[in-house]
């Protein structure tokens, strides 16, 4: 599945596998809300998963 220019994502959490809708451009790190692992890393543009890319969500 190609990382669609969406505003948002979900990703799933490798560590704890919850899946969380992301900003897909971040200007900080996003952690998962359960164990706080980092799931997206700032780049400025899009974000740098460490999690899973799970879809787009384009609303
Ligand atoms: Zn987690």
């Amino acid at each position: 599945m190609t990382r669609a220019p969406a505003p948002f994502w979900i990703v799933k959490c490798p560590d704890c596998s919850t899946e969380q809708t992301i900003f897909s451009r971040p200007s900080t790190t996003v952690n998962c809300s359960v164990c706080g692992a980092t799931l997206a890393t700032p780049t400025g543009g899009q974000a740098k998963l460490r999690g899973e890319f799970v879809r787009p969500v384009s609303a």
